[in-house]
């Protein structure tokens, strides 16, 4: 008896022993589902530049290159082709943007939080930007793609790297483009944060 007893309550610490890591690991960020750049085969960058935490914005952007992707193997392979585009063609250090969303409804992690984007002048510093794979011009993200940019906005706040009274704002808010699409630029300026 004394044995089962034991028994037990080694079983019982164990079971809370993984209860509180399940706790530790469950910030805003465990309903992001990011893909790392080893698993969609990035290319290491030339330089890297580190960003501060507690930024102030949020700067969203769409890629403009086409459609969405419905598979993370598709969305891969758009974001390789982007980080080729902006190594080779507009000689940036690396691909421009710190994440992008696919339209899997993943987070794919380019210069990600700690190294500053190439993506909006003057802005690189202070700014966290993500851009939506597809145009978004005339139509609209998928409300999944809406639910992962909000998942990985709370994630960033949850972490400390940006602030929790950010300012979100679309790249044509800054300067003069088209980008991220007056339809997505309207969702994001629904959310009344965008403050410059
Ligand atoms: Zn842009």
């Amino acid at each position: 008896m004394l044995k089962m007893d034991v028994i037990r309550l080694i079983v019982f610490v164990c079971c809370m022993m993984l209860l509180q890591t399940g706790r530790a690991n469950s910030s805003g960020c465990s309903d992001v589902n990011f893909v790392q750049r080893s698993t969609w085969g990035a290319s290491s960058p030339r330089s890297t530049t580190s960003l501060a935490g507690n930024l102030d914005y949020y700067i969203i952007h769409h890629t403009a290159d086409g459609g969405s992707c419905s598979t993370q193997n598709a969305c891969s392979r758009r974001v390789r082709g982007i980080q080729n585009h902006h190594k080779n063609n507009e000689r940036w250090n690396d691909i421009g943007y710190n994440f992008l969303i696919g339209g899997d409804n993943r987070v794919y992690v380019g210069r990600g939080w700690n190294n500053q984007g190439a993506h909006a002048p003057s802005y690189n510093s202070r700014s966290i930007g993500i851009s939506m794979i597809g145009n978004y011009v005339s139509a609209q993200p998928s409300s999944g793609m809406m639910t992962a940019l909000e998942n990985l906005r709370q994630c960033g706040v949850d972490l400390g790297k940006v602030k929790s009274g950010y300012h979100a704002c679309g790249h044509s808010d800054f300067s003069s483009t088209l980008c991220p699409g007056s339809a997505l630029r309207s969702l994001v300026n629904g959310w009344g944060r965008c403050d410059r």
